[in-house]
């Protein structure tokens, strides 16, 4: 009898028997066995390749802003000018450049836009179409190496993460780094107030946007002697940043002041005031205080629209995963028609407005209102239906006492 050591240890046929023995440290596996274990896990987990890491089926610019206008309300330039920045990125990657060739330079985008305005869901949404891996950092946790708080680095960990540690497929990935005004330097003139912190944050910044190898700890933290190091490549990472830039419609007035008075021309270009973003302009960015080459690192520049009443009732109901469509899913597996009426939506969008939430807000307004029947109405099986008007929404909405901690405000 042959020895168990000499054996499959799966299906217990003997070296002879088999086209090939692969040796483990006490075991062994025969080619069948091996190639049946690849078909199992094949079946558990798909073809293992989570992300397309080559070869997207690229959407043209138009297709692109249609299927961003699925999910995100408004923002037309803002989805426009991203729509052809993503195509041109990716047209970019799957270039073959030889040595005559012009080799495209990458092209990093900044939205500018009151928090709350769709800015993120734009950059998760793009990330969702192309099937990219996506991450999110706050620039406002960033510190230099060595000082308390994340090492810029940690962006890519996350990236990495969500890359499910495929490194390729991590390197084609966006991310999206939010709240980047804050960590502009307080002052134009850099001899005047010297704010070290943010100018150290936006220089350690610019070695990922400009496009390096930069060694990371793939589980994150500091960097530790012990830890091995994963070498991102960060130059076919798209890079979207995002912020409020709070006040920079006063510096971006200034500045078409000054050259309606230089030109001489007797200011007759017309400013929309209700609108300045509309003018924004790289110097404007320096000005409010990103380093020059942090703003020639993100060269495409879009702004987006504040969200006035009828852009709101329309994010409750209109994105392919809009609120009300998401609380009725919940109800009807529950076997409930919920109906929401009009005048609801109406009250929804005026406390939105009332509690300066934003669209941030409207879930948290519609969470209140339903609140009670979500938790009443499955135990009951003789509810098949609940009709929400103005009055049940308003009576719920008190009694949440939400309103009360907006009062104070
Ligand atoms: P920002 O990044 O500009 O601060 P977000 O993109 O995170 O804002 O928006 C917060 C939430 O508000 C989103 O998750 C989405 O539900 C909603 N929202 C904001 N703007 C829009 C929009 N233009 N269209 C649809 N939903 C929006």
């Amino acid at each position: 009898m042959a020895k168990k050591s000499d054996v499959c240890a799966f299906c217990g046929r003997k070296a002879n028997e088999v086209r090939l023995m692969i040796q483990g440290i006490d075991a062994q596996i025969c080619d069948s066995c091996a190639e049946q274990a690849h078909t199992i896990v094949k079946e558990q987990f798909g073809s293992g390749q989570k992300f397309d890491s080559k070869g997207y089926s690229l959407k043209k610019p138009a297709e692109i802003k249609a299927f961003l206008d699925q999910y995100v309300i408004g923002q037309d330039e803002a989805k426009r000018t991203l729509a052809v920045a993503v195509y041109n990125h990716y047209k970019r990657i799957s270039q073959k450049v030889t040595a005559d060739e012009v080799e495209i330079e990458k092209s990093n985008i900044i939205l500018v836009g009151e928090t709350g305005t769709g800015k993120t869901l734009l950059a998760r949404t793009i990330a969702k179409m192309l099937n990219v891996p996506f991450a999110i950092a706050d620039a406002t946790v960033l510190t230099e190496a060595g000082y308390v708080g994340e090492d810029v680095e940690n962006i890519l960990v996350r990236l990495l993460q969500a890359a499910d540690y495929d490194v390729q497929a991590a390197e084609r990935g966006i991310v999206f780094i939010d709240e980047i005004d804050k960590i502009a330097r307080k002052s134009d003139n850099p001899s005047i107030t010297r704010d070290v912190s943010g100018e150290g944050v936006q220089q350690a910044m610019l070695k990922l946007l400009e496009g390096s190898v930069v060694n990371v700890p793939p589980k994150g933290g500091r960097k530790h002697p012990e830890q091995p190091m994963v070498a991102i490549n960060t130059k076919d990472i798209l890079f979207i940043a995002g912020g409020a830039f709070d006040g920079i419609e006063r510096l971006i007035a200034a500045r078409k002041r000054t050259n309606v008075i230089g030109y001489g021309a007797g200011g007759n270009e017309v400013l929309d005031k209700n609108n300045m973003l509309q003018y924004l302009s790289p110097a404007d960015l320096k000005k409010f205080g990103l380093i020059p080459e942090i703003v020639g690192r993100l060269p495409i520049i879009t702004h987006l629209n504040p969200l006035d009443e009828a852009a709101l009732k329309r994010i409750l109901t209109e994105p392919k995963n809009a609120l009300v469509k998401q609380f009725t899913k919940l109800f009807a597996m529950d076997h409930i028609d919920l109906i929401i009426k009009d005048e609801v939506l109406d009250f929804v969008v005026e406390k939105a407005i009332e509690f300066k939430v934003g669209a941030r807000g409207l879930r948290s307004i519609m969470e209140a209102i339903l609140n009670d029947a979500m938790f009443e109405m499955p135990s009951d099986i003789n509810v098949k239906e609940l009709v929400v008007d103005r009055a049940y929404a308003e009576a719920k909405l008190e009694k949440s006492g939400m309103q009360k901690l907006h009062v104070g405000d």
